[in-house]
């Protein structure tokens, strides 16, 4: 199961956490950390600003060696610092991947990837728990022209619409699948479908529709018995509109996003009569 979902920024003190990096005189970012701490400290608040948009962060201007101490220290965080790493990608989303989703968690995935964005290597807001989409999607994160690029979740607001749903053709028995995007005038449709694309289609979500389509054409009592009234010998078609339409209502509530794989799947059912 995926789920893509804004979620709340997390509440971490960067600055501090610079601060006591940059006082450590045993690290290898000593002494470039703290005779650069003001400049990161200043792309820090640009990346809030921004909400980390790719096209308006500026890039980096740090000492090469200092570049290279930030990623490690996210690799290998110095005793008793960076302990926020392990809280956010063990604790923050534990049962669902924001980014496209997946339930195999662990990772934590760099909005700004690491390599062309050191500056935000251990930056809070650009650390985001994710499943293997994060090596999927590996170092993209904007397209050719502006405004395409990837989803942030934690700054799209527009997350927490209905914004994808699967779509069905050909035959009811092997019927050839896609997902798009529902409205194709929505504000942000150029970064919508460069999220689709170079993110949640890349994680497979269609074999993953084909196989929930597959099964449900083989025992659709058995996945829908939880909605299906009681007792009935056979179902007639607004019966079972009226339950995939509770079923589709569960699923939003239960991973609190109607952007998950399940809710992708049965909406998309329903607009196909
Ligand atoms: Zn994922």
């Amino acid at each position: 199961m995926r789920i893509l979902k804004k979620i709340n920024l997390p509440a971490h003190n960067d600055d501090n956490e610079l601060d006591a990096l940059a006082q450590n005189t045993r690290l290898c970012s000593y002494p470039y950390l703290s005779n650069n701490s003001a400049i990161i400290k200043q792309q820090y608040k640009n990346y809030t600003i921004t909400g980390g948009d790719p096209w308006s962060v500026a890039s980096c201007n740090l000492p090469l060696t200092l570049q290279g101490s930030l990623i490690t220290h996210y690799g290998q965080p110095p005793k008793n610092r960076l302990q926020f790493l392990d809280e956010f990608r063990n604790k923050l989303s534990p049962n669902f991947c924001p980014m496209c989703g997946g339930f195999g968690l662990g990772t934590l995935d760099h909005y700004l990837p690491k390599s062309d964005f050191p500056q935000f290597s251990i930056f809070s807001q650009n650390l985001i728990p994710a499943c293997s989409c994060n090596a999927k999607r590996g170092v993209t994160v904007k397209g050719d022209s502006s405004p395409k690029r990837v989803i942030h979740p934690y700054f799209d607001t527009f997350l927490k619409d209905r914004l994808f749903k699967a779509s069905f053709r050909g035959g009811y028995k092997d019927p050839s699948i896609s997902v798009c995007v529902i409205n194709s005038d929505h504000p942000n449709i150029d970064i919508l479908e460069f999220h689709l694309e170079k993110v949640i289609l890349k994680n497979n979500i269609i074999g993953w529709l084909e196989g929930s389509w597959s099964d449900l054409r083989k025992r659709p009592y058995d996945l829908l018995e939880i909605v299906l009234p009681e007792k009935i010998a056979k179902i007639d078609d607004s019966q079972l509109d009226v339950s995939i339409k509770r079923y589709l209502r569960a699923k939003d509530k239960e991973y609190g996003t109607p952007n998950n794989w399940w809710s992708i799947f049965y909406y998309g059912l329903l607009q196909d009569k």
